[in-house]
């Protein structure tokens, strides 16, 4: 039997609602039970993969090709499931599907509305989850209380209502903010959040109380009257100095025991976090660190590259040190020396990224590395710079490009119309939607004999996830080679380049996939592992 857990978010936006529902679910993993996470989001948009990184942070894809929202990173960190497409949905999806089926005839004349057409459809969302999993969380998107999120919270209150308690519950994620002035923290706000809830009629079972210090027992007391609630069923959630505690605090505090008694469940397991506490004593007492440039774009929003701040965590818990990135925005070596920025780095990450800002920028970092013999990790628009570069000046390519820069006189990198995926032949155009024309999901890699990515992944077929539209034009790997620039990795049929690296230097490594995606705090991805490591090597030289 399948239970579900609705996981609802107050008083404002960006209260970890994602790493909220991502940390229950691997303590519920902790006491044997499967899981699986999912998310309805209120925008408009039919998926985020046309929103710009800078509003809506990094775009995560799956192994089935979709592009979902960055709180599906977190769900696979922590529980180490791979998501899938049919976890995530959006207010310009169901309305797309109720509008499809409109047209073509099947309500059968009746007139379409919100409730009951539009709250039917996100449920059906919900109910196709039924039998996937012991425990189904589901977080909504947005706060309560915005006029997007309510077919949403009328959807989940009447599927509630019509599973029964003992089969789903409402846990609510709100604020506690300290004001200086009175010296304590306010509760006001999540008593309004929880009576405007109560207003839809979902009452909620859980709070989890968000809070930047200790929140007191008369505090506590306060909320749980005020919101109909037992004590121990108002958790504090404090803030934490790594979000791979998060598990543990909540745990900590009851939060598990909670959810099991909500549902009316037996509690008599000791649970073993040993692989969490294990993860928090490393990070809190790294043996050393090293620092890694990323040179992109966006960068003054360090969530467009969530997955792989995370990824490069992870590489340091690998190697016991603490992982310090020095943020650098692309353009900059446009007009000031590379040097000046990179000289005391222990690695460079060029990251992925689209569009024309900044690329001369990141040919030059990929080029500094590449002489400096510091440790590169270029990662798909990454790796085609690199391409680039090296056609440019160890090949006397001028005018080496990409076809996606504005001008290209030369396009070592270029847009594939056609590629094999299984036994399908898929297509792309440039004139398509923007959000259909990408290589979008896991692809099979083969990896050279001797080469260096072999030996990291220690074995020969791997699979990655992509996330791009161009790739490396395969009519200039013979003249790249004779460069110097080794092809290590082709798709299975040959046709696409995968990897490149360099045998002359301690680590220069280009994907065209994104490995950070798959990384986990538990599990860390072997070249992140093994670029840390030769950043570490690199400290001990300088
Ligand atoms: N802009 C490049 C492409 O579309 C790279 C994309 C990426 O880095 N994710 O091929």
């Amino acid at each position: 039997m399948t239970r579900f857990i609705f996981i609802t978010g107050g008083v404002v936006s960006s209260l970890g609602k994602g790493l909220a529902s991502a940390s229950l679910a691997s303590l519920l993993q902790a006491r044997g039970y499967t899981v699986r996470l999912c998310k309805l989001d209120p925008y408009l948009n039919v998926d985020p993969g046309t929103m710009s990184p800078f509003q809506h942070g990094e775009v995560f894809v799956t192994d089935d090709g979709a592009e979902t929202d960055l709180d599906f990173g977190h769900y696979e960190r922590f529980t180490g499931v791979p998501a899938k497409a049919t976890d995530n949905t959006t207010t310009g999806r169901i309305y797309t599907s109720v509008l499809q089926r409109e047209r073509r005839g099947e309500y059968l004349g009746a007139t379409i509305q919100v409730i009951p057409h539009i709250t039917n459809e996100i449920q059906d969302f919900i109910r196709e989850k039924e039998g996937s999993a012991d425990f189904v969380l589901c977080e909504i998107g947005g706060t309560v209380g915005d006029i997007e999120s309510l077919p949403f919270l009328e959807a989940i209150r009447q599927f509630g209502n019509d599973v029964g308690r003992d089969r789903a519950i409402f846990i609510h994620v709100t604020l506690l903010p300290y004001i200086p002035a009175a010296g304590e923290l306010k509760t006001k706000p999540t008593q309004h959040s929880v009576k405007e809830l109560m207003s839809y009629g979902i009452r909620p079972q859980i709070l989890l109380c968000r809070a930047d210090r200790e929140i007191t027992d008369a505090e506590r007391c306060k909320i749980a009257l005020f919101c109909n609630l037992d004590e121990k069923k108002v958790i504090p959630a404090l803030d934490v100095s790594s979000i791979y505690e998060v598990p543990l605090t909540y745990h900590a505090e009851g939060l598990d025991v909670q959810v099991m008694e909500s549902f009316g469940l037996e509690d008599n397991i000791d649970l073993d976090l040993s692989k969490w506490e294990k993860i928090a004593e490393t990070i809190k007492a790294p043996e050393g660190d090293v620092t890694i440039a990323i040179v992109g774009k966006y960068t003054n929003l360090a969530d467009s590259y969530k997955s792989l701040n995370e990824a490069l965590i992870h590489g340091g818990i690998a190697n016991k040190v603490k992982v310090n990135l020095k943020f650098i925005e692309a353009e900059i070596f446009e007009s000031e020396d590379p040097e000046v920025y990179l000289s005391g780095v222990n690695g460079i990450i060029v990251p992925g990224g689209f569009g024309d800002r900044g690329v001369e920028g990141k040919i030059l970092a990929a080029q500094y590395a590449r002489e400096k013999k510091i440790p590169y990790f270029g990662i798909c628009y990454g790796m085609q710079m690199a391409v680039i570069e090296a056609a440019r000046n160890l090949c006397a390519i001028k005018g080496a490009a990409s076809s996606e820069f504005k001008v290209c006189d030369v396009p070592v990198i270029g847009l594939m119309t056609e590629w094999v995926q299984g036994d399908e032949k898929q297509e792309r155009g440039k004139d398509g939607d923007l959000g259909g024309t990408m290589r979008l999901g896991a692809y099979p890699a083969v990896l050279a004999k001797g080469s260096k990515v072999a030996e990291i992944y220690g074995t020969k077929n791997i699979s990655e996830r992509h996330r791009h539209r161009y790739e490396v034009n395969t009519n200039y790997i013979e003249q790249l080679e004779k460069g110097g620039l080794k092809f290590s990795g082709m798709s299975p049929d040959g046709m696409l380049p995968e990897i490149v690296e360099y045998e002359d230097h301690p680590w220069f490594i280009g994907v065209q996939f994104h490995p950070e995606l798959k990384s986990k705090p538990f599990d860390p991805h072997p070249l992140f592992i093994s670029f840390i490591a030769a950043a570490v090597e690199n400290g001990r030289l300088v």
